[in-house]
């Protein structure tokens, strides 16, 4: 099964990024080549009864199987970066951070009014980054057509901060 080939292959990095976190690396999956399909496959599959017109990756690991997807989907990617790294006109922003707080951008131009957009990011932890993501969607007039996910770290409960802006909430690997 996927889920469990996924759990198997990611890797517990201990004290990452800092003392006390337990991090998940993926970069084990992108060693796979097959499994990079078999993922795209699936992320295809749990999407089929969700309409987008756009695929929206965040910085930097979601920029990995997020235009896989697109690709496959054949529809345009988009980038939300970190602050001060897209080059065009941006619109922005920011959300809490443990410690202080972070700001994501996206291009103004990134897709016309009324899109659906659908958001991936390799991990949902708190939802913030996701739901920064979820803003500058409905700032530029679109709609946000679902979130998909490779891990959810399903213990810490943050799925109810996404459903206000859409139900199509799916991940390849959850951990309770
Ligand atoms: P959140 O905003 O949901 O708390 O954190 C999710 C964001 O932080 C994602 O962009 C994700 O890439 C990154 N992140 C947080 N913890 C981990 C982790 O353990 N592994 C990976 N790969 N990314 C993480």
């Amino acid at each position: 099964m996927l889920e469990e080939k996924l759990k198997h292959i990611v890797r517990d990095v201990h004290d990452f990024p800092k003392p006390g976190i337990v991090f998940k690396d993926i970069t084990p999956l992108l060693q796979d080549a097959q499994l990079c399909t078999e993922m795209v496959d699936a992320f295809v599959e749990k999407l089929k009864d969700c309409q987008m017109d756009a695929v929206a990756g965040i910085e930097s690991r979601g920029f990995l199987f997020g235009l896989m997807l697109a690709n496959r989907l054949q529809v345009p990617f988009i980038p939300i970066r970190k602050q001060g790294k897209l080059p065009f006109h941006t619109i922005s922003e920011s959300y809490a951070l443990e410690y202080g707080q972070a700001t994501i951008e996206m291009h103004e131009d990134a897709f016309p009014k009324g899109s659906k957009v659908l958001i991936h990011d390799d991990l949902l932890a708190t939802g913030g980054t996701v739901v920064a993501a979820s803003k500058l969607i409905e700032k530029l007039g679109g709609e946000v057509a679902g979130y998909c996910f490779v891990i959810s770290l399903d213990f810490l409960n943050s799925q109810g901060r996404l459903t206000r802006f859409s139900p199509h909430i799916f991940s390849l690997a959850h951990y309770k």
